[in-house]
């Protein structure tokens, strides 16, 4: 469910016109419904209410302080991949000891700056990771939290960019030589090891993936028993899929009660990372049709937002909805929408039925919350677009669109050539 409907001809966010706003924001655009986002992160994080555990957002779906800040204040975590999505966490005032940090490729600054904020623990992903991070916490005379992320080689059947867990992947450690190395990482003085964790993929819409998982990290929790290691958490990472085009997820419900119940037997605290199944549907893209033209076998609606706005569709073909901003009673025609920039798989959408749209006519880009405008890029010296948060019948902007100013910040033409020859 989300809170962007039609009032007669006009879709809406919440209690507010999307024309109305666009009239004073401009496009392209990216609006998020503060309701939504609420209710996505509540039904969520009640799902698993009869358990210990700790939704921890996936930042990388969405970064905007003012958006971290929602969850934070509905008692979640952050779960970053970098020490700039640390910075952000902190800045939208997050509780340390719910941040875990994932990723293959921790600097050893990013490490420092982690251990310096006091989180609850790293995601480790190979031994040599671990041995930095032991140095790191040594000199600073901390002990580090640490899980070592798994990859329990399950096939998510989901895109192949977006799945993570099977062997071929870079990801984690081989499930059957971790308890190897969490042997030898109990030999790390400046080591605590607290858990065990896993991420198998994206957009998953089956559960089974997930409990085959489960049942993998349940067998190793027991031999480190056996072996005397203490685990107090198990994250299983986020993945949980939304509905884009015709698919038919979980309901988070569902995912929660079949994990809860693969699990009974096990004490500890659960981690959870969603990210895309808390904002996917919060946040839509609105742009501006520039021009339309033909040629023999195909239309082109030509709008003012692309793949620098939202890279998904280039980067991963995905299905993104689009529609109108204010319908219209004519005719349908088949098109392609694409952007501005100069390439090829610069679209937002193929071969979709659509009202004719006409030159200044708004369209919204649904489900574009996830991985939409932190994968925004500058490519083509567009200036990024602005984000505004609709809450009932007001609207903030929560991210001003970029200038011409910022796209140059820091650059600098050196002295030599700068004079006239
Ligand atoms: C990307 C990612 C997530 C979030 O994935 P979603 O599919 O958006 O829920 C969670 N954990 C890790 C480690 C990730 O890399």
């Amino acid at each position: 469910m989300h809170d962007f409907h039609y009032e007669g001809k006009d879709l809406w966010c919440e209690e507010v016109p999307i024309r109305d706003l666009v009239a004073q924001v401009g496009t392209p655009l990216y609006i998020y419904s503060h309701r939504t986002l609420k209710n996505h992160f509540r039904v969520f994080n009640d799902a698993f209410s009869r358990v210990p555990h700790i939704t921890c957002f996936a930042a990388k779906s969405n970064s905007n302080i003012a958006i971290l800040r929602i969850f934070i204040r509905e008692g979640g975590g952050v779960d970053i991949v970098s020490g700039g999505e640390l910075y952000r966490a902190m800045k939208a005032r997050v509780d340390p000891q719910k941040v875990v940090y994932s990723g293959v490729g921790k600097r050893i600054d990013e490490i420092e700056y982690a251990l310096a904020s006091n989180i609850l623990m790293f995601n480790v992903e190979s031994f040599q990771e671990l041995e930095v991070i032991n140095t790191c916490a040594a000199r600073m005379n901390r002990k580090a939290g640490i899980a070592l992320r798994v990859n329990p080689d399950v096939d998510p059947q989901t895109h192949p960019y977006i799945s993570t867990g099977l062997k071929e992947n870079k990801f984690g450690i081989n499930v059957e030589k971790s308890l190897e190395t969490y042997l030898l990482a109990s030999k790390l003085k400046n080591l605590d090891i607290k858990g065990i964790s896993c991420h198998i993929g994206s957009q998953l819409t089956k559960i089974s993936p997930f409990i085959d998982a489960l049942d993998r990290l349940k067998k190793l929790f027991g031999h480190l028993k056996a072996a005397g290691l203490k685990i107090r958490y198990l994250d299983l990472g986020g993945g949980l899929g939304i509905t884009y085009d015709e698919e038919s997820p979980p309901h988070p419900s569902e995912y929660a009660d079949a994990i809860i119940g693969a699990s009974r037997d096990l004490s500890c605290t659960f981690i959870l990372e969603p990210g895309r199944v808390i904002v996917g549907n919060a946040g839509i893209l609105v742009t501006k049709v520039l021009y339309t033209k033909a040629n023999e076998d195909k239309n082109f609606i030509i709008v003012d937002a692309g793949m620098n706005d939202l890279l998904r569709p280039s980067l991963y073909k995905s299905y993104h909805h689009v529609q109108p901003v204010q319908k219209t009673k004519r005719k349908e025609i088949i098109a392609d929408v694409v952007g501005p920039i100069c390439e090829s798989g610069d679209y937002l959408a193929r071969e979709r039925r659509l009202q004719r749209f006409e030159r200044d006519d708004l369209m919204a880009v649904m489900s574009a919350g996830a991985y939409g405008f932190t994968m925004a890029s500058n490519y083509n010296s567009r200036p990024r677009a602005a984000e505004v948060l609709v809450m009932g019948d007001k609207f903030h902007i929560i991210r001003k669109r970029e200038e011409y100013g910022e796209l140059i910040r820091g650059e600098k033409i050196p002295d030599m050539i700068k004079r006239k020859q």
